[in-house]
């Protein structure tokens, strides 16, 4: 089977055929969440697709170290070096230590993420664990010129970046339009030009999160942990970066300023971002009133909508669309993948169900190269979705008679079901999923039951023996005085 995947470059802007630096490992870096508040709708997209190219990624075989980062420090409420800290404020307006603010809303992502079924990243790695690596960088960008110091806080020097290298490559933005179209600095400012960005900032004095410093007590700047993160973990050349559009400028395009400044080389070979999710055709915000956590569409508690809607009814929503184009959120497009889910489950129903015959008339193997084409091309899930659809014709037309399938060719689709839509969609049939839980529970229950007779009989022997065997398939059977107890272990 030929697997070239191509995929777009953010960079390049056009796509590109994958090929990982050191083949078959993967270094994939993708911006986590500032934890400052329930995950919602818009954290899903990059949450989902980048859990799509890691699933498939390691679908065709390639050995993947995902790293996510958690911002907890260092991410002002202003994107230009003023304001609050984000988890900060949070902490203030809730009372909370600003580090209990980070344990709960990582721990409200965590949970969303795992009801989405994305996969855990292999590392999580956190801004405020790594201080002194990104001191490190921030006085390696210093001592290569590309950086300056004022009254404690140190800044990158974009002008002189962009001297030797391009500033704006990745955004294509171009310094002096960029100059042009700002206001001057006001008196207050201490930075030579309104672009450049903290490396360090010296704390003021309300400021809780700081750390010492030779320059000052302070914390660091929110693009600097990215660069860290991402070199300490997959080395100062890996193959993709990525996350949400919206990080392209300036956060993706400090990160390649600050990695080429301190290493005198770009780090990233493939940067991937998606597109955004718009609501009724509007920017999501807090401010226009339209804010969707996915807590409120999972419960039903969101005032836009009369009912709860599945996880995997927003997964499937979010695949229906291709992660670069922008995908409108509305209760018409909700409600209808909320059917097409149920229309593709039901076609794995009937295709559990057929029987083979002597000979095919349909042409599997062709079938399944298609569905590869597709997310081969970018990742182009709804296309993939429209060919399942159309299996699903060809297994309603077998299940009618119409056509037959051999056994092999039987084989082979139920494969290309299981492989396409639970394994690298990711969906998951939480219907079947809690039937066969149900019907789990009460064989190991009645098996328990059988042993239970067997002790009551002294017959020790089969007794230890089921006990043996289930402990051996991960189920642990604790004996109490009256029965017993059993629980599969983690
Ligand atoms: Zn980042």
């Amino acid at each position: 089977m030929q697997n070239k995947l191509f995929i777009y470059n953010t960079l390049s802007r056009k796509k590109e055929l994958f090929e990982p630096i050191n083949s078959p490992f993967v270094g994939m870096y993708v911006c986590g969440p500032t934890v400052y508040g329930d995950a919602h709708l818009g954290h899903a997209r990059p949450a989902i697709t980048f859990d799509l190219l890691f699933r498939y990624l390691k679908h065709l075989g390639y050995n993947v170290r995902y790293v996510r980062n958690i911002t907890d420090v260092g991410h002002l409420v202003n994107d230009a070096d003023q304001g609050e800290d984000k988890i900060q404020k949070k902490a203030r307006l809730e009372q909370l230590e600003p580090m209990e603010v980070v344990q709960r809303y990582a721990n409200s992502f965590h949970n969303n993420m795992n009801q989405l079924n994305t996969l855990p990243p292999s590392i999580e790695p956190r801004a405020s664990g790594h201080i002194i690596e990104q001191q490190q960088m921030a006085e390696q960008i210093l001592k290569n010129g590309f950086a300056y110091e004022v009254n404690g806080s140190v800044y990158f020097d974009i002008e002189k970046y962009n001297k030797k290298y391009n500033y704006g490559k990745l955004s294509g933005r171009v310094l002096e339009d960029l100059l042009n179209n700002t206001r001057a600095l006001d008196g207050q400012d201490e930075k030579k030009n309104p672009f450049d960005f903290a490396l360090w900032k010296k704390a003021d004095p309300e400021h809780i999160m700081h750390w010492p410093s030779k320059w000052s007590e302070g914390y660091p700047g929110w693009h600097l942990e990215c660069s860290v993160m991402s070199t300490k973990y997959l080395g100062e050349k890996f193959d993709i970066d990525g996350g949400g559009m919206d990080l392209i400028f300036p956060h993706h395009e400090c990160e390649i300023a600050q990695s080429v400044a301190a290493n005198g080389h770009e780090s990233v070979k493939y940067w991937v971002h998606n597109n955004m999710i718009t609501i009724n055709g509007q920017k999501m915000g807090k401010s226009l009133g339209n804010f969707i956590t996915l807590n409120e569409l999972f419960s039903g508690s969101s005032k836009f909508l009369e009912k709860k809607f599945s996880p995997m009814a927003i997964r499937f929503f979010i695949l229906q669309a291709h992660y670069r184009s922008t995908l409108n959120f509305s209760k018409d497009a909700i409600n209808a993948a909320e059917k097409g889910l149920q229309k593709l489950f039901n076609g794995i129903d009937t295709l559990n169900k057929i029987k083979p015959a002597e000979k095919s008339s349909v042409d599997i193997k062709s079938f399944e190269q298609k569905c590869y084409n597709a997310l081969n091309d970018d990742l182009n899930s709804p296309i993939l979705l429209s060919y399942l659809f159309d299996g699903i014709k060809i297994i309603n037309s077998i299940d009618a008679g119409k056509n037959t399938i051999s056994n092999d060719d039987l084989i082979l689709l139920k494969k290309i079901y299981n492989d396409f839509v639970f394994d690298i969609l990711g969906l998951k049939n939480e219907e079947t999923d809690s039937v066969s839980n149900d019907i789990l529970n009460n064989a190991v229950d009645a098996i328990l039951n059988i042993r239970l007779d067997a002790k009551k009989r002294k017959d020790f022997e089969l007794s230890d023996k089921i006990r043996d065997e289930l402990d051996r398939i991960g189920i642990v059977v604790k004996d109490k005085k009256d029965g017993f107890e059993w629980e599969v272990r983690k």
